[in-house]
Formats: C-alpha cells, sequence, structure tokens
C-alpha cells in the first residue's frame, strides 16, 4: 500500500490522540508515514530519513531495531507470545522482576521497593499505585488517609484515577465531574515562580533563581496539614514532562517526600517519563537520594518497543493484602505480564547496565549541554533547561520579561513544522521545543537535531 492510500484510510477510519480535528484533517497538511525505523531514526513512505528527536513520545531508549532487542523478542516468540496472568506465571516476569528491583535498588534509596505489578501504559501504572494504596491503608487501619497532593500542572496519564491526580486545566476540564478531589501545591518553576526576584540571565533559570524555596515550603505546609488525612504525595520527580519540562530546583523532591513521610503519608513517584537514565541515575529520585513507597514505570521499560508498565511497591504495601480474599487487590489488565514485553524489557536494562553504553550516554548528555548552549544566540529563547539527556527550549515573545506568546499563534508547533524540514521530528509542548534523543544517538547525529530546531527556529522567525 502506498503513502497516499494510508493517509486515505487514515483519515477517513483513525482517530489520534491529542491531535485536533481541524488540524489533522486539513488537506494542505501531509502526514508522515512511517514505515521503518533504524537507530535513531525514522523512515518514511517517501524514503525521507528523519531523525527521532523525542524518543518516539519518549519511549525509545536504545533506537530502533536494535539487534539485542529485535534478538530478544525473536527468542521469545518462538516460545509464547502471551499468557494470562491470573493463577499462571513465567520465567520472563519472574526474571524481569527481579532484575528491575536490582536496578532501582542499590544505587539509590528504594531498596524497600520489593514488589513489581506489571500493567500496559503509564496511565495504568498509575491507576494500580493509587489504588494500591487506598486499599492496603484501609485494610490496615487507616481509612481515614483518602487525599492526595501534588502539584499544580502535574500529569499522570489519561484514565480516571491518573486524571484525578493531575493538574492540567486544558487537558482535565470536561472531566471534571467524573474526577476525585486531590490538593494542588505551586509548581516549582524556576523560570516562571512569582517568588523568582532574579531578573531573566542567559543560563537556566534554576542556576540563578532568588527566592526562599517557597515551593517547598508551601507544599512542606499543605502535606502536614493534610496530616493523617493524606494517602500519598505524588511527584514526578525533578521533571514535571506534560507541564512543559519544568525541572524542579535541586532538594525539591528530598523535602517534600520528607514531609509526606514524616506525617506517615505515601510517597508515590511518576518515572513513567524519567527512569531509565533519561535524567543520569536509573530512576530520577535516586539524584536526592528519596525513598519512594510506590514507583510507576512504563514508557522506557521495554526500550520503547511493547507496551509495558510496572507498579513498584514495597513490601509493607503487598502485606496490606494479606488475609482473607476480599483482601485481594482486586486490579488487573489482559495483557499484564506480556512475556514479549517482560523479554525485551529484560534486554533493555542489560543494555542500560552495560558499561560501554553507560559511557555512550555520558557523551550524548555531555554533547548536549554543550550544543545546548547555541540556543541563546536566539533572541526568543527565554530558558534553556537540560537534565541527562533530555533538553527544554522555552521560547518567549520577550526574553527582559520572560513574557509568552500568545498560545493561538502555537509558536512551538509552528517551529517543529519547520523542523520537519529540516529531518528532525519532534513535538513541542505548548512554546516549549523538546530533544530527547535516543541514547544510540551519535555526535554527529546529535549536531544534525540541535542544527535542525535552530534553523527552524531561525525560519520561524524570519518570516
Ligand atoms: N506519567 C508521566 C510523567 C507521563 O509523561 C505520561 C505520558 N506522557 C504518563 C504518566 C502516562 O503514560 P501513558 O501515556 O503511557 O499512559
Amino acid at each position: 500500500m502506498n503513502a497516499e492510500e494510508t493517509v486515505r484510510l487514515d483519515r477517513k477510519h483513525l482517530w489520534h490522540p491529542f491531535t485536533p480535528n481541524a488540524a489533522w484533517l486539513d488537506p494542505s497538511f501531509e502526514p508522515v508515514t512511517i514505515v521503518a525505523g533504524e537507530g535513531s531514526w525514522l523512515i518514511a513512505a517517501d524514503g525521507k530519513r528523519y531523525l527521532d528527536g523525542n524518543s518516539s513520545i519518549w519511549t525509545n531508549l536504545h533506537g530502533h531495531r536494535h539487534p539485542k532487542l529485535d534478538e530478544a523478542i525473536r527468542d521469545q516468540i518462538g516460545k509464547i507470545a502471551h499468557s494470562s496472568f491470573l493463577g499462571l506465571t513465567h520465567e520472563p516476569a519472574a526474571r524481569l522482576a527481579e532484575d528491575l528491583l536490582a536496578y532501582v535498588g542499590p544505587n539509590g534509596n528504594s531498596s524497600s521497593l520489593t514488589r513489581v505489578f506489571f500493567s500496559d501504559d503509564g496511565s495504568t501504572a498509575m491507576e494500580a499505585g493509587l489504588k494500591m494504596i487506598i486499599q492496603s491503608f484501609a485494610q490496615t487501619g487507616q481509612g481515614q488517609r483518602t487525599e492526595f497532593i501534588s502539584p499544580e500542572g502535574a500529569y499522570h496519564g489519561d484514565t480516571v484515577g491518573a486524571m484525578s491526580l493531575g493538574k492540567s486545566h486544558r487537558f482535565h476540564r470536561h472531566y471534571q465531574p467524573l474526577l476525585f478531589p486531590s490538593r494542588r501545591v505551586m509548581t516549582p518553576f524556576c523560570y516562571r515562580c512569582r517568588f523568582n526576584r532574579a531578573r531573566p540571565e542567559k543560563a537556566d533559570a534554576r542556576t540563578y533563581r532568588q527566592c526562599g524555596f517557597e515551593c517547598a515550603a508551601e507544599a512542606e505546609e499543605t502535606i502536614g496539614k493534610a496530616g493523617d488525612r493524606l494517602a500519598a504525595w505524588v511527584l514526578e520527580p525533578r521533571i514535571q514532562g506534560a507541564a512543559g519540562m519544568i525541572m524542579h530546583p535541586e532538594g525539591y523532591a528530598q523535602r517534600t517526600c520528607s514531609a509526606a513521610q514524616k506525617v506517615g503519608a505515601r510517597v508515590m513517584l511518576d518515572e513513567v517519563l524519567t527512569a531509565f537514565g533519561r535524567t543520569g541515575p536509573a530512576l530520577s529520585s535516586h539524584a536526592e537520594a528519596v525513598s519512594a513507597d510506590v514507583v510507576a514505570l512504563a514508557k522506557g521499560l521495554s526500550g520503547g518497543y511493547l507496551p509495558l508498565a510496572a507498579t513498584l511497591a514495597t513490601e509493607e504495601i503487598f502485606r496490606a493484602f494479606d488475609g482473607p480474599p476480599e483482601n485481594t487487590f482486586f486490579h488487573g489488565h489482559s495483557y499484564t505480564a506480556n512475556a514479549l514485553g517482560c523479554a525485551v524489557a529484560r534486554a533493555s536494562l542489560r543494555l542500560l547496565q552495560d558499561p560501554e553504553e553507560t559511557r555512550r550516554r555520558q557523551t550524548l548528555q555531555q554533547n548536549l549541554r554543550e550544543l545546548s548552549q547555541g540556543f541563546w544566540k536566539h533572541p526568543h529563547v527565554g530558558d534553556v533547561r537540560q537534565e541527562g539527556t533530555l533538553l527544554a527550549v522555552e521560547i518567549v515573545a520577550e526574553r527582559s520579561s520572560r513574557k509568552p506568546y500568545p498560545t493561538d499563534q502555537r509558536r512551538g508547533a509552528r517551529i517543529c513544522q519547520v523542523a520537519k524540514e529540516f529531518g528532525l521530528l519532534t513535538r513541542p509542548i505548548g512554546d516549549v521545543l523538546i530533544l530527547m534523543p535516543p541514547y544510540s544517538t551519535s555526535p554527529d547525529e546529535l549536531e544534525q537535531m540541535v542544527a535542525a530546531l535552530r534553523k527552524a527556529l531561525a525560519k520561524e522567525f524570519s518570516s
């Protein structure tokens, strides 16, 4: 089937996530039809090659068609693709659970995580986590702990529970009648913080902020007041992804998670975006030695190959489900612990721990840091922030006042549209441009990615 036919059928029958109908159905818009992938490249039906600048919506770690990952799937499919996980078990899941806990355990402070509950996506990992927390309290005499607190702008997925923990007006306003109430605290966003008295500089706003760390103090106070009604403090540690790659000031995760532990509440971390070395360590929370009771993982878990997610929990939480059958965790999905997903995830974890791969990732991170400084040459760049191999570049109408562009101008989307012409595929969040290369990206490919984005920026503002 040629690309035109694919697009015709698509426009007739498909419904894409987070995609305005008018934009997708506009006949002058030509969607890219992907037919193959190779390392950090996506290959279109017309033969054009694009660099995968956001790792296929933050999922891919080692590049496309990685021989080791392909092999893991081939080996497993020769045995079985999937069987139920209700009352049955299998080696890929058992081994992956052991490997995963070892991977997240020793480097940080998360060694108390002993249990792995598999599901399919980031949303389901979060959904399972919040239900575990509520039920475990209910079954251990703390049924009054029903409140959740998370920062403004939090995004944990699109299922009802995950949306209830989320704080995005734009995404969630129509679904309010479905959502349970959860409290919000201010976003720890140094660049746009009302407490930051520093004048804008050509640097990551976290490094020159002048404030009294009011964001952490507000969260501590709100958590303290909730006291024994608080079920969990829920946090995307160090980076709030969908809110606009908001990178938190050092120490925020530590302070707020300690506050939650002080009142006996759970710490629930959403590491769906940040885990697996994306920000450096195995878990982003390791950078602040935060210990969590529940951790949600997805996206990179399978190396970006298959929908697989995991909710990690402590033994204490797991043991709260002991006792009579009515204490069972009544939650599960048909594809829980999919064997192909587990097999490829193990192969991905092996790569993540390979010393040569680790060195390559560190080089990528360093090169990205150096190349990112070039963005400051553009007068409409207001903030450049980076964690690990994740770079965010915020576009503003005026640098000196941090004034944003009106949202209906869709500057970020327009720049990324132009970047396609220069061989780069990436997706902005509002006016925040994102580069999140797969770890397979060579120094030369990284230069091409950065150059494509800079050229797109220049072109957008030249007209
Ligand atoms: N949590 C975070 C931090 C995310 O970034 C996302 C997805 N962008 C989710 C949860 C939801 O994951 P999924 O799309 O796999 O359901």
